[in-house]
Formats: structure tokens, sequence, C-alpha cells
């Protein structure tokens, strides 16, 4: 992984830059997941808010509605409709960024996979790579670096 790396939407319209790696990667096959991106699973980059520079356009955040009745914004390039990121929680201070979007996607494999409860049974997950029916403690998974940049959003 490096810093700056960069994506964007379909169009072009919207660009960004993620000043420095995410904290960690998930790839949700959460129900709401599949249905939002039309596929089997998200691939999200746990990334503060302030390291992801919009470089063009202005990704416009959109309320969907989500099981769990939390508060989920997806941001989408307003010209093309691509989603590029997600605020969850009502927490502005961390973004999921699409992983997808990334010029170079496989810089970013998934550090972790959850909600496999509902993984569609034709994936087949690595072996060795953590994996979990629902949620998990990121406390125990997380590298202590990535710990420290979480505490200073939740404190
Ligand atoms: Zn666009
Ligand atoms: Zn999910």
């Amino acid at each position: 992984m490096k810093d700056g790396m960069e994506g964007g939407c379909a169009c072009g319209e919207v660009r960004y830059r993620l000043a420095t790696a995410p904290m960690f990667v998930h790839c949700c096959h959460c129900r709401d997941c599949q249905r939002q991106t039309g596929s089997a699973f998200v691939l999200n980059a746990l990334i503060e808010t302030d390291r992801v520079g919009v470089l063009a356009g202005q990704p416009a955040p959109l309320p969907v509605p989500t099981d769990s009745g939390k508060p989920h914004r997806i941001f989408r390039c307003p010209s093309c409709g691509i989603a590029v990121w997600s605020g969850y929680g009502g927490v502005e201070k961390l973004r999921f960024v699409r992983v997808g979007t990334l010029d170079e996607p496989t810089a970013l494999p998934p550090d972790v996979h959850i909600y496999t409860r509902s993984k569609l049974p034709w994936i087949a997950l690595p072996e060795g790579k953590p994996a979990f029916s629902a949620y998990y403690d990121s406390s125990r998974l997380w590298p202590a670096a990535s710990l420290v940049r979480r505490r200073a959003i939740f404190g």
C-alpha cells in the first residue's frame, strides 16, 4: 500500500485522493451491501474523512434505508451517480471508500470478510483470511497503529 492513491467516478467529474493508506479494509457480504452494489459484496476502505481529499467534483450524500435502522449515507457523483464512499451511523469523521473506484483497486485487498452468513454460496473465501458470520471485534484484529487512529476519531 502506498500513500496518495487516487480514484474517481465513471464520468470523471469526481476525483479523489487518499492521503494515506486506510486503517482497515472490509469485504462485507451483508444483504444491505449486496443490494446497494447489485453484487455479491462491497469492498470498503475505512479511513479518516480528513484523509480523503476531493480533487474534483462534489460527491453528494444520499441517505439509504438499512436493515439495522442506523443512518447510512452514500456519497455519489451528482452526474453519473457512482458511489465513491459512505458515511455510517452519523460518524462524520470516518469514511468507507469504495475500493472498486480506486484507479488501482488491487492495492487494497480486504483485511477481513464480514457478514459471511449472507455470503453468496458460490463465493469461496481465501484460506487464512479472517472471516466472521456477522460483525467482529476490531480491537482484536486491527493493527496497533490503526487502533490509535481509530481512537482519535471515537475518543
Ligand atoms: Zn461521475
Ligand atoms: Zn455490508
